[in-house]
């Protein structure tokens, strides 16, 4: 750093996306930011990037409001999973609560296009009821694939007359799972030729998935198209409003922005 170059601003990244890593990448090697990582700590082994990293939560917004003020943090980025709406409602909090800004990475939803058979509902348990429904997908036994997630099952266990297929990260606790289901562990990113052999090999008949959006999990909806399959579309819990953009480049933009205004203010 040049002897005249401002300090580096302290910033929180709320992560656990591939978009708060791709943030990570751009910030690793510059000066201009003082990064602090923030993982949930729920994934085992995540993929750590080049700078300071804290993991678990932060006890409520309370608890975040007195981290963000001890480590003098300027600006925020709530980089967290589309459904992952609790952070978001907290950040949101402490931010207004301290006059932080705030910025939301996030990508966009997916949307469907025609060949698609999308049923789109507010929650897990709205998809869940759609499987149990005895005049629609409930009629007969089905082979479903579940791709919402190991802690997001238990609702599906009203629906016992179908076969789940149930691909997730880390293995899920047993006793929360519909008595015939098949666990298969895999880490995305996953392509299309795979997904269509999996969804065939295993019969697939109803694939439920959230709109996480993005094109590592993407494929599953290309395979369900071409396969004709119907596809439960649980859609995204709404987030405070805030300013937010869809990228890592328009977030380092904005930081940047935040930046040249605080060396502003401090001259
Ligand atoms: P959530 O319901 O919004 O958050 C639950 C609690 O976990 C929060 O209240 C907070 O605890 C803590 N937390 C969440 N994200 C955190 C972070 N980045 N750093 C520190 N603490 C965090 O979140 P979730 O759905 O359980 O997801 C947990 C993490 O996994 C998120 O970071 C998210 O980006 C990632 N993820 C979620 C999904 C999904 O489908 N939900 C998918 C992929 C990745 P305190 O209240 O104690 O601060």
């Amino acid at each position: 750093m040049c002897p005249s170059a401002p300090p580096p601003l302290p910033v929180l990244i709320l992560g656990g996306t591939t978009e708060a890593s791709g943030l990570c990448r751009l910030l690793e090697h510059n000066s201009a930011f003082a990064p602090t990582l923030s993982l949930a700590g729920v994934t085992s082994n995540p993929h750590l990037p080049e700078m300071a990293v804290r993991l678990g939560g932060f006890g409520g917004p309370d608890g975040l409001q007195h981290w963000l003020t001890q480590n003098a943090i300027q600006a925020v980025i709530d980089a967290t999973h589309p459904f992952a709406a609790t952070m978001s409602h907290h950040v949101a909090t402490a931010c207004a609560a301290l006059g932080l800004p705030l910025l939301r990475l996030e990508r966009p939803a997916w949307k469907p296009v025609p060949g698609d058979m999308w049923h789109s509902v507010a929650n897990l348990t709205a998809a869940a009821s759609l499987l149990a429904d005895p005049a629609g997908f409930g009629q007969r036994p089905l082979r479903v694939f579940l791709t919402t997630g190991r802690k997001e099952v238990a609702p599906f266990c009203m629906a016992p007359q179908h076969t789940y297929l149930l691909r997730s990260i880390e293995p899920p606790d047993p006793a929360t799972l519909p008595s015939s289901t098949t666990v298969l562990s895999a880490r995305g990113p996953f392509d299309y030729a795979a997904e269509r052999a999996l969804m065939k090999a295993h019969q697939i008949a109803c694939l439920v998935t959230k709109n996480s959006g993005g094109s590592a999990t993407f494929p599953k909806l290309e395979a369900a198209r071409a396969l004709g399959c119907p596809v439960i579309m649980i859609e995204r819990p709404t987030h405070p409003p805030c300013p937010h953009v869809q990228t890592p480049a328009e977030a380092l933009l904005w930081l940047q922005t935040h930046q040249a205004a605080s060396t502003l203010r401090d001259v």
